[in-house]
């Protein structure tokens, strides 16, 4: 029987680009970094929103495990928002699924903020060379986890799983998902 790959699977660069594991923030970058990267954005974004199994993918990344990167039309950020809406909390995910990649791929986020604790005096640009990635990239993960301190616990409550229909709801709440 002949299987159908989804779109990630048969453009893997596409998902893996370190821009998308890290998106920067507008005021970090020149303007055409910020294009190159909503260009990315825009294409990997519309791969999902054409696959067949977007809503159970979408479904199992919110509310099954939490991992890195791209999928399913949002981004880490998209998905933390989605389960503070939905008012459910995911353990990060350590299977081979959601392990950080090694080895020239994205730099794990959590690596970065390890390396910084362990080396609190050291610039961005050393944290960089220690760890084999460029200094805006230490800067982006570093810069995401203040914005995770800052934001308000999100309230668990005591409630089944959300349905597919529940979740696709939150994703039609996010912004990404209004300016598709
Ligand atoms: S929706 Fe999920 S399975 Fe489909 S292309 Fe996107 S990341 Fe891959």
């Amino acid at each position: 029987m002949k299987t159908t790959l989804p779109p990630c699977a048969l453009a893997p660069e596409m998902y893996q680009d370190e821009v998308l594991y890290s998106p920067p923030s507008r005021r970090d970058v020149t303007a055409e970094e910020w294009r190159a990267y909503q260009a990315k954005k825009a294409a990997a974004h519309r791969r999902c929103a054409g696959c067949e199994v977007f809503a159970e993918c979408l479904h199992r990344a919110v509310v099954e495990v939490d991992v890195a990167g791209f999928l399913a039309c949002t981004s880490e950020t998209d998905r933390r928002r989605m389960r503070r809406d939905l008012g459910i909390e995911v353990e990060l995910d350590q299977s081979p699924y959601g392990t950080a990649r090694v080895g020239g791929g994205p730099v794990d986020h959590d690596a970065v903020v390890a390396a910084r604790r362990a080396y609190p005096e050291d610039t961005n640009k050393q944290l960089a060379d220690r760890l084999g990635c460029s200094a805006s990239t230490i800067k982006r993960h570093l810069r995401q986890e203040r914005e995770r301190a800052q934001e308000a616990p999100v309230v668990v409550e005591e409630r089944p799983e959300p349905t597919v229909t529940e979740v696709l709801d939150a994703f039609d709440r996010l912004d990404c998902a209004r300016s598709a």
